[in-house]
């Protein structure tokens, strides 16, 4: 990849949550750059911490350490001002629009709301006018303007969301599981929609999800969780040639594949994902990985660079894969 200005930087982020049983681990450590323009895509099954990434980035969450480093300022420790102002460049789309909306307001009020909020325009008029700009680029008709979210499919319902994350010209967006409530025709129009939006707006993305298929298109760099930690990180054409890690081998081989002709097995993940609660110091995956011996248990695998630019932590990677 060129070398591009770096939009987002986060360093050792950490989100831990107190339970009556525990510490939860949601967040354990996690470290990466996105640069300018481009999307990393944050795979992993439900509980492995991602959201919470993703909402602890737009400090939803307060972090519990770590750095993160926002078109060069340090947003780490900024307080609830500071942010708002800050919330005009960095925004969300939810999986499930529905339900992070007033089901009271019509589609034009929905999409009007953050520049009433942010008091960005000063009058109806310019307010009605940057709606419909914005209906427009989304692709809802002018019809739709007075009707009701309930009103309305999963793909329109998900275009208002877009819509108003995009009316404050943001230049950041992390997208938690927004096509995953979708019909699959539906998901490649509005993964097509984000991805013109992405080139005409020079936009950064985050993209959270639990289908890696999802992600091979829209991403240009992909870090695999598993339980509060990256286990592997790498740009996504080389991801899919090469997985190195064991959790991504089994991800990648659950794909359903077209092709007759392609012989490779799916690679079944024993048991189920353990408890984030007061983790022990080994590797998070080896209770269900089929490699784990006793260095596993030892401590935890940190990422190391095995090929250049592609990240694994796995004890055993090198004599796995003849590396
Ligand atoms: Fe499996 Fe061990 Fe690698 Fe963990 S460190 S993924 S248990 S081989």
């Amino acid at each position: 990849m060129e070398n591009k200005e770096i939009m987002l930087s986060v360093q050792d982020l950490k989100k831990y949550f107190n339970t009556p049983t525990g510490v939860l681990h949601a967040v354990d450590g996690v470290s990466f750059d996105i640069p300018k323009g481009t999307t990393l895509g944050v795979v992993g099954e439900s509980g492995c911490g991602k959201s919470t990434l993703g909402r602890t980035v737009l400090h939803l969450h307060k972090m519990t350490s770590g750095k993160i480093m926002f078109n060069g300022k340090d947003i780490s420790n900024i307080n609830k001002q500071e942010f708002h102002e800050l919330r005009k460049e960095m925004q969300i789309i939810f999986q499930d629009p529905f339900s992070s909306i007033d089901p009271r307001m019509s589609v034009k009020q929905l999409i009007a709301e953050p520049l009433k909020i942010f008091k960005l325009a000063k009058s109806k008029e310019e307010i009605d006018k940057k709606v419909s700009e914005v209906m427009d680029i989304v692709g809802l008709a002018p019809r739709l303007a007075d009707s009701y979210a309930h009103e309305l499919d999963g793909g329109r319902r998900q275009r208002i969301g877009i819509g108003r994350a995009i009316i404050l010209d943001p230049s950041f967006i992390v997208c938690d599981e927004p096509v995953s409530a979708l019909d699959v025709s539906i998901q490649a129009q509005i993964l097509n929609l984000m991805q013109d939006l992405q080139k005409d707006r020079n936009l950064t993305y985050i993209f959270i999800t639990h289908n890696l298929s999802v992600v091979k298109h829209i991403s240009d760099d992909i870090m695999v969780m598993y339980l509060g930690c990256a286990v592997e990180k790498a740009t996504s054409k080389e991801l899919f040639q090469h997985q190195y890690h064991p959790y991504t081998k089994a991800l990648i081989s659950a794909i359903p594949r077209v092709n007759l002709d392609d012989k490779s097995k799916r690679i079944p993940i024993k048991g189920e994902l353990v408890s984030p609660i007061d983790p022990k110091d080994q590797c998070r995956f080896a209770p269900r990985c089929e490699y784990a011996t006793d260095v596993c248990f030892g401590s935890t695998p940190k990422l190391e660079e095995v090929e250049p630019g592609h990240f694994v932590a796995c004890h055993r990677v090198r004599e796995l894969n003849n590396l």
